[in-house]
């Protein structure tokens, strides 16, 4: 039996430059991606025969063919196909349609733990290969730590860690937004601004603000990395989901360095320069929308991504 961890991610930066330009209906994203230490776990158990099970314990979550951790054990089986099959329960901490990448984060746990499991020797080109056939964030999820992601988001490049960066999340249970309604959203209200040409594109990706924080990374310099967060995507979803609205600017108010929308939404989250001043921020947001239906953690920067738990 293989136990994995599998941690959420956020975006520090999403820029939509366009449309993609090889026709696929895609959009040419410039992303800084962050994987924090709120965490799922993934339990994978050989079978004697050839199925995959899928059990979860969100019962939000469906447990069939459309499950991303399915679907990794049956991309492997396809190309494997003299494996057995696999039994997977994921214990579900990321909360779901959040934002943070939860399903993602599964299916890469999936293939980095079925490759040993099923000893099939795969490198790391070969993983990430497979990952992004799974999904445009499932690459990231299975690398972990800092990136830049650009094309869809599979062409990544490492960064320096964020270290000491304390994260704050906050999310109303009973919000979720479809990640697909959010970008197409954002190309019925915006597609007059894309960049048509790879040459407008190179030109909006170079002045769309990403090297200012990728600078602010390298030097660890906080005010000039809090100044330089972009998330395009609040443009459609902060009007429609007020509440998603108010939980940022209350981060602000809470003494956040920086508060902005994870990805398609709706979970928020805040930076704080330490896990104490990120306790205190959480403290503060509690106390100023006491709403049950508020859930708030305190996580930090996770400098990895998809690790076998340590007993
Ligand atoms: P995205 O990666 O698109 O930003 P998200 O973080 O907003 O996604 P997820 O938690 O991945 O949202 O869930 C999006 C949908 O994916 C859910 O509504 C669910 O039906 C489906 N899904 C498939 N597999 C999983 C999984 N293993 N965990 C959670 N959701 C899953």
């Amino acid at each position: 039996m293989y136990r994995l961890l599998a941690p959420a991610k956020i975006n520090l930066f999403l820029q939509i430059v366009g449309n993609c330009l090889d026709g696929s209906g895609y959009h040419e994203l410039v992303m800084v991606m962050q994987a924090v230490s709120l965490m799922d776990r993934v339990e994978l158990m050989p079978r004697r025969d050839r199925q995959i099970k899928v059990r979860c314990t969100n019962p939000a979550v469906p447990c069939d063919q459309r499950n991303l951790a399915y679907k990794a054990a049956a991309l492997l089986q396809r190309h494997f196909p003299a494996c057995q099959g696999v039994e997977i329960f994921i214990e579900k901490r990321i909360p779901v349609g959040a934002g943070l990448a939860g399903g993602s984060t599964n299916g890469a746990a999936v293939l980095v733990g079925l490759d040993l499991l099923w000893q099939l020797g795969l490198t790391q080109q070969e993983l990430q290969h497979f990952a992004e056939e799974l999904g445009a964030d499932v690459p990231f999820c299975l690398q972990g730590g800092t990136a830049l992601a650009l094309g869809r988001g599979e062409q990544l490049t490492p960064l320096p860690d964020l270290q000491d960066l304390s994260v704050v999340l906050g999310k109303y249970r009973s919000l979720s937004v479809a990640t697909p309604w959010a970008y197409q959203t954002y190309r019925q209200e915006f597609a007059a601004t894309y960049a048509q040409t790879p040459s407008e594109q190179e030109k909006a990706r170079q002045e769309g603000g990403s090297a200012t924080l990728l600078q602010a990374i390298q030097q660890h310099d906080l005010p000039t990395l809090a100044a330089s967060l972009r998330n395009d995507l609040e443009k459609v979803v902060l009007p429609r989901y007020p509440l998603v609205a108010q939980l940022r600017e209350q981060f602000l108010q809470a003494g956040a360095i920086a508060s902005m929308m994870c990805g398609s939404g709706p979970t928020v989250f805040a930076l704080a320069p330490s896990a104490d001043e990120g306790y205190t921020i959480m403290q503060r947001v509690r106390r100023a929308l006491p709403d049950p239906d508020l859930d708030l953690w305190v996580c930090e920067c996770c400098p990895h991504g998809i690790q076998l738990e340590t007993p």
